[in-house]
């Protein structure tokens, strides 16, 4: 079956092409799909084009499209095995992962729809006059372009797709290249589910190709991008000429900031997951670990001393902790990290290297790393490697610590360890970061707001503001009792 999705059919690639994709587990071919090209994004946005200016969809009441969202995350549940299975072939992540993230995709379906069936934010604005009707309303946009990354394939995408849908817009989703099956799998169950034809459209491609056609193209009239800074920084300037609403949602390089007086154990335990989790390939990874110069030497000895232990495998090896990398290229990159970081200075206390273990030898594994010593100038420290590499820099005291932990070009997410709570909220207070955790790492909810301050984004995704950006505020005033000004007599 072919795999594009088009106004509500589904066809090849309007040039032949293809694309293999490989489980970065072990590069076993996953399976071929339709490569997409500018031909078929054009298809995309007149399909959309189409269904937001004379179809169903956006007129249809706000609490039915809010039910038909409900109805998607039963099907979700229905099938999560399915996708699951199908996101951690494309991904390499471990199975039980996938499970946890089709429960996050459901629960945000439910959030979406909960809030769209809730009724509007539409307002009365009182001016004071019997005379005067004056209401904001709020429309969808229109029509979108939703880009999204691999490392959450689907999560990502339902963090646009619902919101999208739960305003009435309709839309072109063009995932990544190296992760296309579970967006494949959720068009079938819109379909399923009963969006009108055109309202959802999937064009799988290259980003240069597919997405540049998106951004560029005149009909489209919001983008909402997941992806890393540079491809942001281009897509900012591609949505220019036709100025577009965009949300861009960026990398990270989030300061995890322990003192001396932490829970030493929790604090030690959350550092793991905040950098190790799906290999450090999560935008709000805690890769940059302060530590109170007072208790640097035994937090670190410990954090080695269980990353060391940190046991690696393919998607169905229940002993497996985490997984691969998605790609030998993004390897190179994080090994390239690793070894700038290593010549500017930094002491190489765990991994560093691909495991020698012969069962991952065609996965694209890489150890988790502990480079120690690191200053904040240094490359590794500055960029987002994205991968499984923890740099440790000390701190003295809290001014010194909220210094370092801005002194970053991102400001995705941070978290603080203390047991002092004045100083907890006070840095918390203080980090120009759109989420901080106190004595915790990495949990969210659809419920609150999701996004980053400087290079790390523009806009938010989840909660009330999720939706926000994705409808336009329109002022209707209707004057019931209309009589000559006589402005001009
Ligand atoms: P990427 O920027 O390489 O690609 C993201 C998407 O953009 C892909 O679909 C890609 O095909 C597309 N793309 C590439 N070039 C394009 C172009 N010229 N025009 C339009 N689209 C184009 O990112 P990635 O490597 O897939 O994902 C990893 C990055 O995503 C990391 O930087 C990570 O921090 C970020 N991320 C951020 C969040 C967040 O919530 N802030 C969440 C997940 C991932």
């Amino acid at each position: 079956m072919p795999e594009l999705f088009i106004g509500g059919q589904w066809s090849a690639a309007a040039d032949g092409q293809s694309r293999e994709i490989r489980c970065p587990a072990d590069g076993k071919l996953v399976a071929t799909v339709d490569e997409g090209g500018a031909k078929d994004a054009l298809a995309g946005v007149l399909a959309a084009r189409d269904a937001f200016d004379r179809g169903p969809w956006p007129r249809t009441p706000a609490a039915e499209r809010g039910r038909l969202l409900l109805r998607v995350a039963d099907l979700l549940t229905r099938d999560k095995a399915a996708v699951a299975r199908a996101e951690s072939m494309d991904t390499g992540k471990r199975y039980v992962e996938s499970e946890y993230d089709v429960d996050d995709v459901v629960g945000c379906f439910r959030y979406f729809g909960a809030l769209a069936t809730a009724g509007g934010t539409d307002r009365v604005v009182n001016i004071g006059s019997p005379e005067i009707d004056s209401r904001v309303v709020h429309e969808p946009v229109g029509v979108c372009a939703l880009i999204t990354p691999w490392n959450y394939p689907l999560l990502q995408t339902a963090w646009k797709v619902a919101p999208a849908l739960a305003a009435g817009n309709t839309f072109v989703l063009k995932p990544s290249e190296l992760t296309p099956h579970t967006a494949i799998h959720l068009m079938r169950l819109l379909a399923e589910a009963g969006l009108p034809d055109g309202a959802a459209n999937l064009v799988l491609g290259a980003g240069p190709v597919v997405g540049e056609a998106l951004t560029t193209d005149e009909r489209v009239d919001l983008v909402s991008f997941t992806g890393g800074l540079v491809t942001g920084r281009h897509i900012m300037a591609s949505v220019a000429p036709t100025v577009k609403r965009l949300a861009l949602e960026l990398g990270g390089k989030n300061p995890n900031i322990v003192f001396a007086d932490a829970d030493f154990d929790s604090a030690v335990d959350h550092t793991l997951t905040a950098v190790f989790l799906n290999s450090g390939q999560v935008c709000s990874a805690g890769a940059r670990l302060l530590v109170e110069n007072k208790v640097h030497d035994a937090f670190v000895d410990e954090v080695v001393h269980r990353a060391r232990r940190i046991r690696l495998g393919g998607p169905f090896d229940e002993q497996a902790r985490t997984g691969p990398l998605i790609s030998e290229a993004h390897r190179a990159k994080v090994e390239a990290y690793v070894a700038a970081g290593l010549d500017e200075g930094a002491v190489l206390r765990c991994g560093g290297t691909p495991p020698t273990d012969p069962e991952l030898r065609d996965g694209f594994y890489y150890l988790p790393t502990v480079l120690d010593d690191c200053t904040p100038g240094m490359s590794v420290v500055r960029d987002e490697s994205f991968g499984p590499v923890l740099t440790v820099e000390r701190f003295r005291g809290e001014a010194e610590a909220v210094a370092v932990a801005n002194d970053t070009v991102y400001g995705l997410a941070g978290a603080v360890w203390t047991q002092d709570m004045e100083r907890a909220h006070r840095v918390a207070g203080q980090l120009r970061a759109g989420t901080v955790w106190i004595n915790d790492f990495h949990p969210y909810v659809p419920q609150a707001e999701w996004g980053g301050r400087k290079q790390s984004g523009i806009g938010r995704e989840l909660g009330p503001a999720g939706l926000a950006e994705y409808q336009e505020a329109k002022h209707i005033w209707h004057n019931t009792a209309p009589r000559p000004q006589r402005w001009f007599e």
